[in-house]
């Protein structure tokens, strides 16, 4: 009896720890899946998914980045596929909740991991890889990087294979028909990265900037100050109604969605080039620039000395 007992008594134990184990299991779960895939249809048949602002180090990293879609009476053009294999997944799934067509073309804003490392999810005979003229050899270039630092975001064993890179580049402009819907390409000289490309879509005048407009989140110059600057003019000019930036909310004006980070732009070129003509050294410079703009941005002390670095060596020679 007594044993009977025990063993019941450890049944119920048994029980009861499964159950607790399987509410705690289950509240685990919701936490992590907390951080659901969000798609919103900014504009008739373009579908966005809004990035999280935390660092390149922490996590959810693979999901910083404004990544979408646009849906044409044949195709689909997705443009940016995540930082991540998983994310480029999600990404998949949500085009298919959406629509049963083929995808016709996988655009790639730059070359930066948080824009492309979902890629492969999206490889197969149907799908044109699109970049920037200079984006084959960048991702080339950076494949062992790749490897090396978001070997955890590539899936099972990966390998250079993983990465997959454009096969149609665009040299100035190029157009892009996925059926009744006309898609521009454009592609910048040296700005935000090496290999900025734009996508408009001319139906509903969308403009998908890629990094070329950071909002909220602190733009991080990795290309040219004076590059980006003259960009951002020729983006001033183009006839759009809704602006998606790279990262950071959607705006209804392209002036709108460019004022701050044309202010913190034309700030730290202005603030550099005095620090050089005073003779200031590059740490003393990081101190002092911008830095009354410091609460106007999410992750401002994170990547503002980089930028500052980055402009210092860009014009210190100038
Ligand atoms: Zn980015
Ligand atoms: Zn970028």
């Amino acid at each position: 009896m007594n044993r009977a007992t025990n063993s019941n008594n450890k049944d119920y134990f048994a029980y009861y720890l499964s159950l607790a184990l399987f509410f705690l299991s289950g509240f685990v779960f919701a936490s992590e899946t907390e951080h659901t895939f969000n798609l919103t249809e900014v504009a008739n048949g373009n579908f966005v998914h809004t990035g999280v602002h935390v660092r390149i180090e922490d996590k959810h990293h693979d999901d910083i980045a404004n990544i979408g879609f646009i849906i044409g009476n044949t195709c689909v053009a997705v443009i940016d596929t995540g930082g991540s294999i998983s994310i480029g997944q999600q990404l998949l799934d949500n085009i298919r909740n959406k629509t049963d067509k083929p995808i016709c073309y996988v655009i790639n804003t730059h070359v930066h991991f948080d824009h492309i490392l979902g890629n492969k999810v999206f490889k197969s005979d149907k799908t044109h890889f699109v970049g920037h003229h200079q984006l084959s050899e960048a991702i080339e270039h950076n494949k062992e990087f790749f490897l090396e630092y978001y070997k955890n975001d590539l899936g099972l064993n990966p390998d250079t294979s993983s990465i997959i890179g454009p096969d149609i580049l665009v040299n100035k402009t190029m157009q892009l028909d996925i059926g009744e819907r006309l898609l521009t390409l454009i592609s910048y000289p040296v700005s935000h990265s090496h290999n900025d490309l734009i996508v408009i879509d001319n139906k509903t005048k969308t403009l998908w900037a890629g990094d070329l407009i950071f909002r909220q989140r602190i733009p991080s110059l990795t290309g040219s100050l004076k590059g980006w600057l003259s960009t951002m003019d020729e983006l001033l000019k183009l006839d759009v109604i809704k602006v998606i930036p790279g990262h950071g909310s959607i705006s209804d004006s392209i002036s709108e969605a460019l004022e701050q980070q044309q202010t913190y732009l034309q700030h730290l070129l202005k603030d550099t080039r005095d620090a050089i003509a005073k003779g200031q050294f590059i740490n003393d410079a990081m101190e002092t620039i911008d830095k009354e703009n410091q609460s106007n941005w999410l992750l401002h002390n994170y990547q503002h000395p980089n930028n500052v670095s980055k402009a210092f060596t860009e014009l210190e020679w100038e």
